[in-house]
């Protein structure tokens, strides 16, 4: 959020600038720095996935396709969501196709909010959220999240919780702290969204990016959960395609009817071919997804010994494409801000500042993300231009 006033923009979306990924990657192009800021592999996906894209082109997929997609990719998602997760979602009734999860978290806020209802969110909390928040004219309530460990605080959570608390929005693996929501931390949300009855609209984007062997819960797999939870997910991180912007909704068919009310006067429809696409990778064997995650987790390792040694103080991720570092032992001023915003001068990377996820400032200030699904010597690269900051 920026304090600069925006000619002609609602007050409600007074604030909310320019992203931070379109500002710091278009940084990266004009300074040619090693661009480890907007999450985005710099290697293709399964050439499955890309060749069924381009066979749905020549095959005439070119034309509207069915509000809530293709038939062959709704019978994907709900094939993978059992497959994975153990999740039955009738693919007419309970799947939505959207114009990537972001769309998909729009159509939420918009559909299920009124106006002055309250959200719950998990701080840091990936830009989409409040603004999407913002334009349902609904307020977000912060549940924050501190570094090392990130873990939940449950006390703080059902603090957060009043009358107005329309749902609970999570994000798990989270982005852009790296945690992955144990069992027992999700038990208790679902534990107070029962008590309560909210609705939980839960971003699993990060899904199969989840490193060391922990497990990936879905919080809809949870007692009672299911009849009040939409899940949200993407192809974008899993076959490396976030260009495709192909997004999902699963739950109970009276609240998946709801964010589709909304959903078909966003964009209406998007991405035929994609679609194909997404249908193929999501069908892809074991072996793809168990690489995905270890290919990562190298990258994991990589990035987080050359970090250390460059000086910052590391949060190792357990999931997700993102680490965090605090920058304060190499500028004890702790402005995350500024750092970022030199840093192409100084040794030619970009990074994100963890401060634009905050609504409380203090508590990412001095924090910094970098992503790491990039090529082996793109990491190195980078790491050896900020290993000269130290110097
Ligand atoms: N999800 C991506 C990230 O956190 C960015 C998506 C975007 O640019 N809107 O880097």
């Amino acid at each position: 959020m920026s304090s600069q006033r925006v000619p002609y923009l609602t007050a409600k979306l007074q604030g909310f600038g320019t992203t931070i990924f379109a500002e710091m990657s278009a940084l990266a192009i004009s300074t040619g720095s090693v661009n480890l800021g907007q999450g985005f592999p710099d290697t293709d996906g399964p050439r499955e996935v890309l060749d069924a894209a381009k066979s749905a082109i020549d095959g005439g997929l070119n034309q509207y396709p069915p509000g809530p997609g293709i038939p062959v990719l709704r019978q994907a998602i709900a094939h993978h969501q059992r497959r994975f997760w153990g999740l039955d979602y009738d693919p007419d009734s309970e799947v939505l196709v959207t114009a990537g999860c972001t769309e998909a978290i729009a159509a939420c806020m918009i559909a299920l909010c009124d106006t002055g209802d309250e959200v719950v969110v998990l701080e840091p909390t990936y830009d989409s959220y409040q603004a999407t928040i913002a334009m349902a004219g609904a307020v977000p309530k912060f549940v924050t999240l501190r570094p090392p460990l990130y873990e939940l605080d449950l006390d703080a959570l059902r603090r957060a919780i009043t009358p107005k608390t329309r749902l609970m929005l999570i994000n798990t693996p989270h982005n852009p702290t790296g945690k992955v929501l144990t069992r027992a931390e999700l038990e208790g949300i679902a534990r107070l969204a029962n008590e309560h009855d909210l609705v939980v609209v839960a971003d699993e984007v990060y899904e199969h990016l989840v490193f060391d062997g922990l497990e990936h819960v879905s919080i809809a797999t949870l007692p009672g959960m299911r009849e009040r939870t939409l899940v949200l997910s993407s192809g974008g991180k899993t076959f490396n395609t976030t260009g495709w912007k192909i997004g999902w909704i699963c739950g109970p068919a009276a609240l998946v009817t709801a964010a589709r009310t909304a959903k078909q006067f966003l964009t209406y429809v998007s991405g035929g071919p994609f679609q194909a696409g997404i249908a193929v990778g999501l069908g892809l064997p074991d072996a793809y997804y168990e690489e995905l995650a270890s290919d990562l987790q190298t990258k994991r390792d990589r990035i987080c010994a050359g970090l250390t040694e460059a000086g910052f103080e590391v949060y190792r991720p357990s999931g997700t494409y993102f680490v965090t570092v605090d920058i304060r032992p190499l500028r004890p001023d702790g402005d995350g801000m500024a750092f970022c915003r030199q840093l192409p001068e100084l040794c030619g990377v970009v990074g994100i500042p963890n401060v634009v996820f905050y609504d409380n400032k203090a508590e990412g200030r001095h924090l910094v993300r970098f992503a790491f699904c990039k090529r082996h010597e793109v990491i190195d690269d980078a790491v050896a231009r900020l290993k000269g900051l130290g110097r």
